[in-house]
């Protein structure tokens, strides 16, 4: 129980790009970051430290965990990840002990990437957080993060869908030093997570004909649910005993995205 968070998990051969969606600038700081994270002498050399922490912001399904995982794919990095909720105990010390065993973990398996999704959780304003139990977790993971030289070579990644309800004191620099906003996905940005999420299937010619307007009809769709809506057509297409999906699987699958989700309309393009 106590060293449940503290595994490393494997994983997936995942790159920048396989994100769809980023912008050109938000690419090249990703990329500048990890230039520095992979040459830090050099980079002190000119002034330039390496970053103890990063912040990914924004709506679910945006693809925050699939940065991060890049991220550590690129690092050659061990990856530690969980989730903010896992360190909310309601026994005394053992958010605190479940805080400090991650990074122990991390620490003998450099370099290494720690990444905290839902840190709100975890991290969350203390007035607002309420609770001792919860203030002693947070400050086992100030104190953690300011490890000094026993977090070199460990990246800390925090994801959070409410950067507003982050503790000031944990958004410190030192601590998080850039915060990246992972947005919903433009027209631009949706057209390339669908280009992402029909590699390695077959499409019929009246649904590859109709991408472009898939992704101008599905403003406010995340990544997430461009992937759930292919992989529901697919399940149609091999239910109806084709191995192509056809127009039909996509609408089919289109109904059930927006019948999943009450706020949503498809837009005319
Ligand atoms: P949450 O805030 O809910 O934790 P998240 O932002 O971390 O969500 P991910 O877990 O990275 O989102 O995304 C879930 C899945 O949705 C991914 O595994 C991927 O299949 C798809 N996806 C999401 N965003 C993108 C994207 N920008 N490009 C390609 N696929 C995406």
């Amino acid at each position: 129980m106590k060293n449940s968070l503290s595994k490393a998990v494997p994983l997936p051969s995942i790159t920048l790009n396989d994100i769809g969606g980023l912008s050109a600038e938000m690419k090249a700081e990703i990329k500048q970051t990890l230039a520095i994270l992979k040459n830090p002498e050099r980079s002190a050399e000119i002034g330039v430290k390496a970053p103890r922490g990063i912040l990914l912001y924004g709506p679910p399904g945006t693809g925050k965990t699939l940065l991060a995982q890049a991220i550590a794919k690129e690092l050659n990095a061990t990856f530690f990840s969980a989730s903010g909720s896992a360190f909310t105990e309601l026994f005394v010390g053992v958010g605190a002990s479940r805080v400090r065993s991650l990074f122990e973990q991390a620490r003998k398996q450099k370099p290494a990437v720690i990444f905290i999704d839902e840190v709100d959780a975890l991290a969350g304003r203390r007035k607002a957080h309420g609770g001792e139990e919860a203030e002693r977790t947070l400050t086992e993971l100030l104190v953690q993060l300011d490890g000094g030289h026993s977090n070199d070579d460990i990246l800390f990644i925090a994801a959070t869908n409410r950067k507003d309800m982050l503790d000031e004191a944990f958004l410190r620099p030192g601590r998080i030093d850039f915060s990246f906003l992972v947005p919903l996905p433009d027209t631009k940005g949706r057209r390339e997570i669908i280009d992402i999420h029909i590699r390695g299937k077959k499409l019929a010619d009246n649904v590859l004909s109709r991408l472009e307007d898939l992704a101008e009809s599905t403003s406010g769709f995340s990544g997430a649910e461009l992937s759930s809506l292919f992989e529901t057509a697919s399940r149609s297409a091999i239910r109806n005993e084709r191995s192509v999906i056809e127009k039909s699987d996509l609408d089919y699958a289109l109904d059930r995205t927006i019948l999943g989700s009450t706020s949503r309309t498809l837009q005319d393009p």
